[in-house]
């Protein structure tokens, strides 16, 4: 980017002669001179321009991102309710029951309006006030809104028209809606009111008053893309127009007609975000609501007395046909009330624009020689710019002009100078047709983001999808350049689902060629250990101003929820937004590991299918920790498949060895004991012996016990021998009997541990039967299956990292607050951890020498193992070796202990 940009500056002092010569080449009429001296006067203000906001905008960005976003607040980035967001995900319609199809809400009220043959439609009664008052009510607060409510909820009818912003919204947005009753005109700021907007529905969709529009389709459309506002009893003028064939259907005919006024229908075309809103506008806005009920009852008038020519009888119209034009204008226009907004889908994002771009230039120019580059060049354009413009909420219109790709596609333009002048040069073209030709620089959009168009000019890969991924990623990824909103946040989880969907497939094609007996091992080990529900539920927060704070669990939110702490701005996937400001942000040392998206796929390989929380930090030590150590630190918990599960374990074994000789403080307590005694093996026992030197882990030795029980007389005799004198070393070289065996089971275990493997055991001893006796693979560091198919793997132990795959802990608790769960049982397996004292020596150790600086080298330690054994490919952006750990939680936090005790006992 700096580079691009200092070549742009120094180019500006020359005039971009290039592109105004071009046009100076084609036909020099006298009458054509004035124009394209204009011109050249033009794109040399355009070109200071351009230079001038480049230069500020270097300044201003040279910290952190490149977007004009960063500093242009836009109204809607108040909104903290979003219905219609910007992604490609379908719109979501108001469900008024859970089992209901998605069909429109209030279908079956329409219906029976759309049956009715006999209506009244009295609408004034006597004679009206035709004349506007001054004064009008300015609804901009709830307490406003539930005021027009209850005015509304006793008429019977009342007349609505809406405005809407379009130029710098991605799908426009209403600014504005104007109600009137007989009484009185009412201005609905909707963008003061936007997220409380559903207090209206009610009304709207009551079948027994009657809403008055002129040309509803649109609105209709609108109110339920904004607000979930459905209309139902209608009626439209403009379709009664059509139906009384009156000359014109315009509301401005209609005025001038029945009321004698004259409109402006230009300021239709205004920006109707404008707060406070012009006094002209005002009145504008009131007239195309205000005159609507009086207009209406003449128009019901008219279709009252309207003879129905295709009437049989002649003299005397019946009934049926006294009412044929008015439930003829009143089917009209509650059919309208039957659509449904949806969101415009295409095949590959921008692809209907350039074909109709593409197909608009054929028709003008003819087949041209480039044409195939040239159309390439169009699609790619209008990719980036339908991403572009979905990224920052903008209009396609205000992001690049139709004319612009045109002409970028034509003229193929390398340097940013050269982009810009063709951008403003094809506006200038269309401004000239319209007579109204200021200078026009380039959009924000285009300015903030002018590196992109190198590649996307430059670049030869017409894979669409592939230009889109790497557009999001740069744009909107974790270190993207410009900010997440409501109205963006779902494109990138949309898109990062798709691409891990693509490397899983990958990963699986090589992983199931691998040998077939293994495979069936490792089955059954997934299907026993593995999570049975995504871990991750990626439920957002955002923060007050729409920046995205975290992902959590479903919990996290309730508790903020709860407490009226943050209102719920989507449902699927649930997102709430925090009504205070957040200590910090975001919370973790500008460390943007929380604000991810975290995937159900296995960090090292992206498995997606199965895969198990891999502590990386082994519990013999962590659970030492002094407690502000080890509380929610999701940083290093991971999700693993099982493949990379066994590698990861294996080399965490291999490194406790080494600790055990660095630190000079053994894994193992070696004991001999009475058979008859049922003992300790770690505990207390202060005896340290050198490693090596016959210590038997507990877990190895229950392994090789389980193993001799369920398989000794089916094994190898070589095997058997070995799983012997593993046991035998345990009971001081000794020979073993089968109830030493079963003993040799129960070491290390805590008594709830030993009742519960003895209940089992008991039942499947008193049945014999191999069967019941493989039902014991649940409990914890009894995979013998796995462990005794695994040739390849020296290791049969299952040791301390087990505890992460325990079924029994509750599934999908989140990647925060999943370790308070965690946490809460683990004193129950200490004696699981087969370490002794071991991981509490060299804490105690640890802590005492370094402080809690050596606990967090240790740690690093830890990752740097984790990190050699498996290369993770899939580890969150954000994640680092060198985390510190440190973490500050705010007054609201659900972390900070003053919140964490009453929490805990509801
Ligand atoms: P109206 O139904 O005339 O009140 O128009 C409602 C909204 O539709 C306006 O606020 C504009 O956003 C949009 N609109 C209607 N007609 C036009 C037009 N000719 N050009 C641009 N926008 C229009
Ligand atoms: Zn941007
Ligand atoms: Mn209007």
């Amino acid at each position: 980017m700096n580079c691009t940009l200092t070549h742009f500056n120094t180019s500006i002092h020359k005039p971009p002669l290039s592109s105004t010569l071009n046009l100076l080449g084609l036909k020099m009429e006298s009458k054509d001179k004035l124009k394209i001296a204009f011109t050249i006067t033009c794109v040399a203000v355009v070109s200071i321009l351009m230079a001038n906001k480049f230069r500020k905008q270097r300044k201003r960005k040279q910290n952190v991102s490149s977007c004009y976003l960063t500093s242009e607040a836009k109204p809607q980035h108040n909104f903290k309710r979003i219905l219609a967001n910007n992604s490609y995900a379908p719109f979501k319609h108001l469900k008024l029951n859970e089992n209901s199809p998605d069909l429109h809400p209030y279908e079956s009220e329409i219906k029976t309006i759309l049956e009715k043959s006999e209506l009244e439609f009295e609408f004034s009664y006597g004679i009206m006030d035709m004349s506007m008052s001054d004064t009008y009510v300015w609804v901009d607060d709830e307490s406003k809104l539930k005021g027009l409510v209850e005015v509304l909820n006793k008429e019977r009818v009342f007349a609505v028209d809406t405005e809407q912003h379009s130029l710098r919204s991605f799908l426009g947005f209403t600014a504005l809606i104007q109600i009137s009753t007989r009484d009185e005109d009412y201005l609905v700021d909707t963008i003061a009111v936007h997220d409380i907007m559903g207090i209206l529905g009610p009304v709207f969709a009551n079948p027994n008053i009657c809403k008055v529009f002129h040309g509803a389709d649109n609105d209709v459309i609108w109110l339920q893309r904004d607000f979930h506002i459905y209309v139902v009893n209608l009626f439209d003028t403009a379709k009664a127009c059509d139906v009384l064939s009156k000359p014109q259907r315009s509301l401005a005919y209609l005025l001038e007609t029945y009321c004698g006024v004259t409109t402006n229908k230009l300021y239709q075309r205004e920006d109707w975000r404008q707060r406070p809103l012009p006094i002209d506008m005002v009145e504008y806005a009131r007239m195309d609501a205000h005159y609507l009920l009086y207009i209406a009852d003449c128009l019901v008038s008219e279709l009252k007395n309207q003879r129905n020519d295709n009437s049989a009888s002649e003299n005397s119209a019946s009934l049926d046909d006294k009412f044929y034009f008015v439930s003829e204008a009143n089917r009209r226009s509650n059919a309208l009330c039957l659509q449904l907004f949806t969101k415009d889908l295409e095949a590959s994002p921008g692809q209907s624009a350039a074909a109709s771009i593409i197909s608009r230039h054929l028709n003008d120019h003819g087949n041209s020689t480039n044409n195939s580059q040239f159309q390439d060049l169009v699609r790619r354009l209008c990719s980036w710019r339908d991403l572009m413009a979905r990224m920052h909420d903008e209009s396609l219109k205000y992001v690049l002009s139709d004319n612009a790709i045109v002409s970028l596609a034509e003229k193929v333009p390398s340097t940013p100078t050269d982009i810009c002048t063709t951008i403003s040069q094809a506006d200038i073209d269309i401004d000239f047709l319209n007579s109204n030709s200021t200078p026009r620089l380039p959009s924000s959009v285009v300015l903030s983001h002018l590196d992109d168009f190198s590649y996307v000019i430059k670049n030869e890969i017409n894979n669409l999808d592939d230009i889109f991924q790497l557009i999001l990623k740069k744009h909107l990824g974790p270190n993207g350049s410009c900010p997440f909103s409501l109205y963006n946040y779902s494109l990138l989880s949309k898109a990062d689902i798709k691409s891990s969907k693509r490397f899983v497939s990958k990963e699986n094609g090589y992983k199931f060629s691998k040998k077939v007996a293994r495979k069936a091992s490792r089955e059954l080990f997934v299907q026993k250990f593995s999570c049975k529900s995504p871990v991750y539920h990626n439920c957002t927060i955002y923060a007050n101003d729409g920046r995205l704070l975290c992902y959590c669990d479903r919990r996290k939110l309730e508790w903020y929820l709860q407490r009226d702490l943050a209102k719920l701005v989507d449902e699927d996937p649930l997102a709430i937004m925090l009504l205070f400001e957040p200590k910090g942000r975001p919370e973790d040392e500008g460390n943007d590991f929380y604000i991810q998206s975290k995937k159900n796929i296995c960090v090292g390989c992206g498995e997606g299918n199965h895969y198990l929380r891999y502590r990386i930090i082994p519990s013999c030590y962590r659970i030492h920790f002094p407690e502000h150590l080890k509380s929610h630190r999701s940083h290093d918990i991971v999700l693993v498949c099982v493949d990379c599960h066994e590698k990861a374990h294996s080399s965490a074994e291999k490194y406790k060895k080494k600790v055990a000789s660095e630190f000079g403080i053994p894994l193992f307590v070696h004991k001999v004991v009475n058979s008859n005694e049922e003992q300790e093996v770690s505990g207390s026992s202060t005896s340290v012996l050198k490693l090596g030197d016959g210590g038997v882990s507990p877990l190895e030795l229950r392994t090789a016990a389980m193993a001799l029980i369920r398989h000794g007389p089916r094994m190898p005799p070589q095997r058997r021998e070995e799983l012997k004198q593993v046991v035998k070393k345990y009971y001081g070289g000794r020979d073993i009997s089968e109830e030493d065996l079963e003993k040799a089971l129960l070491v290390g275990m805590s008594p709830h541990e030993k009742r519960r493997l003895k209940k089992k055991r008991g039942i499947s001893l008193n049945n014999t039967s191999s069967k019941n006796i493989a039902s014991d693979d649940d409990i914890k560091g009894t995979n013998l299956d796995s462990a005794l198919n695994k040739n390849d793997v020296c290791e049969p132990e299952n040791g301390s990292n087990l505890d992460v795959m325990d079924p029994s802990e509750p599934n999908g608790s989140g990647n925060l607050s999943s370790e308070g769960a965690v946490f809460a049982t683990c004193s129950s397996k200490l004696s699981l951890l087969g370490h002794g004292p071991h991981g509490k020596q060299v804490v105690d150790y640890l802590l005492k020498n370094h402080g809690e600086k050596g606990i967090q080298d240790f740690c690093q330690r830890w990752r740097q193992v984790f990190v050699e054994s498996i290369n993770p490919r899939f580890l969150p952006a954000g994640w680092d070796v060198t985390h510190s750990g440190r973490r500050e939680f705010g007054d609201f936090s659900v972390y900070n202990p003053a919140n964490k005790a009453p929490a805990a006992k509801r």
